[in-house]
């Protein structure tokens, strides 16, 4: 009897130490989002995995989607258009006119700050290339032969971009 009692007391001792040690705040796991995620950190194979073959083409390697092929070169709605690498937001729709070239144009940026230009001599032409300045992702071509007030056209693959329609409701 006095043993059962002593292991009664045992097992009731080593229930309320397990309580009494279990960790606190270990439960919590960091919250991990592909999205959120730093492009400057993304490696090839990571790029590979988020963009469609299309963007990929267009983003990571410079590629050009061919004229009125694109998902917005004639779209004439309000809203932004994003980087569709990143989701900086590139040019919004105001600025954003009807060149006649086959791909999506602004006469400028949203903010200078977004777009990183460089100095393009392929396929035997000099042009200004425009990539997004956060994931570096290639855009397209900005041309001196633009409209009021800048004179700048901003000649962008649909690839490249996200549209986010003003009147689309936020969840
Ligand atoms: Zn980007």
């Amino acid at each position: 009897m006095r043993l059962v009692m002593l292991l009664c007391g045992i097992a009731a001792g080593a229930l309320l130490a397990g309580c009494g040690s279990s960790p606190v705040g270990e439960t919590a796991s960091p919250n991990k989002s592909i999205a959120m995620r730093d492009p400057a950190k993304m490696t090839d194979a990571d790029w590979r995995q988020q963009l469609t073959a299309e963007q990929y083409r267009v983003l990571r390697e410079k590629g050009t989607e061919r004229p009125y092929t694109g998902e917005f070169w004639n779209t004439k709605d309000e809203g932004t258009y994003r980087c569709a690498g990143c989701g900086e937001v590139l040019f919004v729709s105001d600025t954003k006119f009807d060149s006649g070239c086959g791909w999506p144009s602004f006469y400028q940026p949203a903010t200078t700050n977004d777009i990183t230009e460089a100095h393009d001599t392929t396929h035997g032409m000099v042009r200004t290339e425009v990539m997004c300045s956060k994931c570096g992702g290639h855009l397209g071509h900005v041309f001196e032969d633009g409209p009021k007030p800048t004179g700048l056209r901003y000649c962008i693959n649909s690839a490249s971009l996200q549209f986010e329609g003003k009147k689309e409701e936020k969840k």
